[in-house]
C-alpha cells in the first residue's frame, strides 16, 4: 500500500486531528466570553455557574443534578456503544503520553528509536536529553494546570491574581500540585495510570456488550495464538503458539504473519490477539501496525475497530440497539432539561422570610401591617432598580394591601445582595372571622424597573389578618 493512501486508512492521524482540536478548543474556551459569561466556569470565588455563556448564582444548585445525571448517563452511553472510545482519543492522560513519549522524546529529542515501539526501553547515554524533555514537559504540565483551574478562577482574574501571588497561595498551590502530578504521571507512571489508577478502567468493562466497539483481533482469519476455555473461549494466558512456523502447523490457512508489530506499539504492553483485556484503551495503535503489515500484502488488517460480534460474523456493528436507544433517549431528555432550565433562569434572586410578629396595629386599629425580611439580588452583570408588587393568588394586583415600606425603587449594583425590611399594609377589612386570624396567601412579584419583562421573579407569601374581634377591640382604643 502506498505510504499517502495507507495514512488513510490509520487511525493515528485521525487520532492526532482530534487531540488537536481538543487542545485547541480547551486552551481557548475560557478565553471566550458572551455578555461577560462563560460557557463553562464553576467559580467559587464569586460563588457563581456559568453554563452555555449563562451567569448562574451558586444558590441556583438544582441545574447541578441534571449536569451530573448527564455525565454519568454519557459515560454510560458513549462506554456501551464505542467501549474506551474517551480513553484513545479524548482523554487528557492518553493525549499528553503522546506528547511527551511520540512527540517530545521520540520525534523532537530523538530518545527513542521509533514510535512504532514502545516497548524498548530508551537510547543510552540520553540523560542530558531526557532533563530537557523533562523541562519542556514542565512547562506543557504548567500550561495544563493554569489551563484546568481557568474553568474555576477565569483568566481575567487569574493573571490578575498571578500579579499578587501571595494573597491567592491557594490557586497557585493548584496549579503547581497538578503541574507536579502531571510530570510525576506522565514521566514515571505513564500507562500504568490508565491501568491500575483510573476508576473508568475498573468499571468501563461492566458497560460492554458483544456489539461495543472495540480493538478486535479477528482470530478466524489471523489463527489462534493463546490457549483457550473450551467453554468460554477466553484466552487462560498462555500462548498456543510461538512463532509463524508453529502457527501454520496448526491452521495453514492463518494469516496472522506473527510479525509482532501490533504487540510492541502497544503503549499498555498487551498482546491484543489474546483477546479482549482491562489495559486496552483502544488507542487502536495495533490495528494500525496490522493495517500497515497486512495492507503490503494487499489484505485488510487482522485487527479491526469493531464489535466482537460483527468481526465473528463479518459485519458492521449495530448502533443501535435497546441499550444504546435507552441511554441515547434518557440523555436527550436529560440534555433538554438542562437547556429549559437553562432558559427559564430567573435574573435576579429573592428570599422571603417574615419577621417574628404576625401582624401589627396602627392608626388605631385603622390599618394592619405584616412586616417581612426580603433579600434581593442582583444575578446581572449590571445595576438596576428594583421594586415590586403585591399579586393575588391569580396574580391580579391586590389592590387592598400596599406597600408602606419602602416606598420607592431601590438600587442594587452588579452581583450584590440586599437584605430589606418590607411592610404591607391593609386599611381594608380583608376578613371577618372572630374564631382565628386568616391568612391570606398573596405573591409578591419583584423586578427590575428598567426591564420589568425579563428580569422579574414570583415569591407565594402570606399576609396574616388579625380576628376580626381583636381588630374591633383595637378600633375602639
Ligand atoms: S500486526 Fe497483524 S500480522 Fe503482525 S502479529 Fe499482529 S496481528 Fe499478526
Ligand atoms: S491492544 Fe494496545 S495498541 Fe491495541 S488498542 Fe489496545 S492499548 Fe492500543
Amino acid at each position: 500500500m502506498k505510504e499517502k493512501s495507507f495514512k488513510k486508512h490509520i487511525y493515528r492521524y485521525k487520532r492526532y486531528y482530534v487531540f488537536i482540536a481538543l487542545t485547541i478548543i480547551a486552551l481557548v474556551l475560557p478565553w471566550i466570553r458572551i455578555n461577560g459569561n462563560h460557557f463553562f466556569l464553576l467559580n467559587f470565588d464569586h460563588m457563581k455557574v456559568h453554563l452555555f455563556f449563562v451567569k448562574f448564582d451558586m444558590q441556583e444548585l438544582y441545574l447541578m443534578p441534571f449536569l451530573l445525571i448527564m455525565l454519568f448517563l454519557g459515560i454510560f452511553f458513549m462506554t456501551t456503544l464505542g467501549g474506551r472510545v474517551w480513553c484513545g482519543w479524548v482523554c487528557p492522560q492518553t493525549i499528553f503520553r503522546v506528547i511527551y513519549r511520540d512527540l517530545i522524546k521520540t520525534k523532537l529529542l530523538h530518545i527513542r528509536k521509533s514510535i512504532q515501539n514502545k516497548q524498548a526501553p530508551d537510547k543510552p547515554g540520553t540523560i542530558g536529553k531526557q532533563v530537557v524533555a523533562i523541562l519542556i514537559w514542565t512547562v506543557l504540565a504548567l500550561i495544563a494546570g493554569a489551563d484546568f483551574i481557568w474553568y474555576f478562577v477565569p483568566p481575567e482574574d487569574f493573571f490578575k491574581y498571578l500579579q499578587n501571588p501571595s494573597e491567592h497561595m491557594v490557586m497557585l498551590g493548584f496549579v503547581l500540585g497538578i503541574a507536579a502530578f502531571l510530570i510525576y504521571d506522565i514521566v514515571r507512571l505513564k500507562e500504568d495510570f490508565c491501568i491500575y489508577v483510573c476508576p473508568y478502567a475498573r468499571v468501563q468493562s461492566v458497560m460492554y456488550d458483544e456489539e461495543t466497539i472495540q480493538a478486535v483481533y479477528d482470530k478466524a482469519r489471523g489463527g489462534q495464538i493463546y490457549k483457550e476455555d473450551e467453554r468460554t473461549e477466553v484466552s487462560i494466558g498462555e500462548k498456543l503458539v510461538h512463532n509463524k512456523k508453529e502457527l501454520l502447523a496448526m491452521n495453514p490457512d492463518a494469516e496472522c504473519t506473527y510479525c509482532e508489530a501490533c504487540v510492541r506499539v502497544c503503549p499498555t504492553h498487551i498482546d491484543i490477539r489474546e483477546g479482549t483485556q482491562l489495559e486496552c484503551i483502544n488507542c487502536l495503535e495495533c490495528a494500525d501496525a496490522c493495517t500497515k503489515v497486512m495492507g503490503a500484502l494487499g489484505k485488510p488488517s487482522l485487527i479491526e475497530w469493531n464489535s466482537i460480534s460483527a468481526v465473528k460474523e463479518h459485519r458492521r456493528p449495530k448502533f443501535l440497539r435497546f441499550r444504546t436507544i435507552a441511554y441515547g433517549v434518557a440523555l436527550t431528555i436529560a440534555l433538554i432539561a438542562l437547556f429549559w432550565m437553562s432558559t427559564t433562569k430567573e435574573y435576579m434572586l429573592l428570599n422571603i422570610n417574615r419577621t417574628a410578629e404576625l401582624y401589627s396595629f396602627e392608626n388605631h386599629g385603622k390599618t394592619v401591617d405584616n412586616a417581612y425580611v426580603m433579600l434581593f439580588q442582583n444575578t446581572e452583570n449590571k445595576k438596576h432598580n428594583y421594586y415590586f408588587e403585591v399579586l393575588k393568588e391569580d396574580k391580579t394586583p391586590f389592590k387592598e394591601i400596599y406597600i408602606k415600606r419602602p416606598t420607592k425603587p431601590f438600587p442594587l449594583n452588579a452581583g450584590k445582595k440586599v437584605r430589606k425590611i418590607v411592610v404591607l399594609a391593609t386599611d381594608k377589612i380583608l376578613a371577618k372571622d372572630s374564631t382565628k386570624d386568616t391568612i391570606i396567601p398573596i405573591i409578591i412579584k419583584a423586578y427590575a424597573v428598567d426591564n420589568p419583562k425579563k428580569i422579574v421573579v414570583y415569591r407565594k407569601t402570606i399576609f396574616a389578618f388579625p380576628r376580626y374581634d381583636y381588630l374591633q377591640k383595637a378600633r375602639k382604643q
